[in-house]
């Protein structure tokens, strides 16, 4: 069966998303083709501001919304100005706001080191958490990248760049899911990876 391209085009559009293959992409698409309009409707008017009502935080690079310079928690006086979790993606500084144990700030990496895939440190936010280390009054770098391969690579890599800047250098303890992800960690694990860390030796 030939199905209609506006059909066939949704069809494709979804099996690019992650962990949708072909099945789910076409039941998706034949759900939201008998569903209410709204639905439909909803959905597109999202995806499209998805992308042009959202910006990156100059400071921290965490998502924000579109036209601020800083997000709300890089200028939100009440945090702490001298402490900053590093973390590979939006998702994982979420999970840490979600357990109210962390009061710092975030560094938002944007991924992980992995000479595999072919991402090494110019392709990730390091640069702008050196510049921040070096211009701003920071006393606490905390590593809080995935206990994955690549997530404990980055960790090491870090803590050789800012080694010279005399700052306090801590990793998330251990407790996580090893190779999983800080993002599905449940808020508990989290808060005590977040009080257990300890200090991150050469
Ligand atoms: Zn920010």
């Amino acid at each position: 069966m030939i199905l209609p391209a506006p059909i066939q085009n949704l069809v494709n559009a979804f099996s690019r998303l992650p962990g949708i293959g072909p099945k789910t992409a076409s039941r998706l698409t034949f759900f939201l083709l008998t569903a209410p309009d709204d639905l439909s409707q909803d959905l597109a008017a999202a995806l499209s501001a998805l992308k042009t009502e959202t910006t990156y935080c100059q400071t921290c690079f965490n998502i924000t919304v579109a036209g601020r310079v800083q997000c709300e928690i890089c200028s939100n006086p009440d945090r702490d100005q001298d402490v900053i979790c590093v973390v590979e993606e939006p998702l994982d500084a979420l999970a840490l706001e979600r357990t109210e144990g962390f009061h710092g700030r975030y560094h938002v990496l944007h991924g992980a080191l992995s000479p595999i895939e072919g991402i090494g440190p110019e392709d990730l936010k390091i640069r702008e958490l050196l510049t921040r280390v070096h211009s701003e009054s920071i006393q606490e770098i905390i590593l809080g990248t995935n206990p994955s391969l690549e997530g404990d690579a980055t960790a090491m890599y870090l803590r050789q760049q800012l080694e010279p800047s005399q700052v306090r250098i801590t990793r998330l303890a251990r407790g996580l899911p090893v190779g999983g992800d800080l993002e599905y960690a449940d808020q508990h694990t989290l808060l005590k990876a977040l009080a257990g860390r300890q200090e991150m030796e050469n």
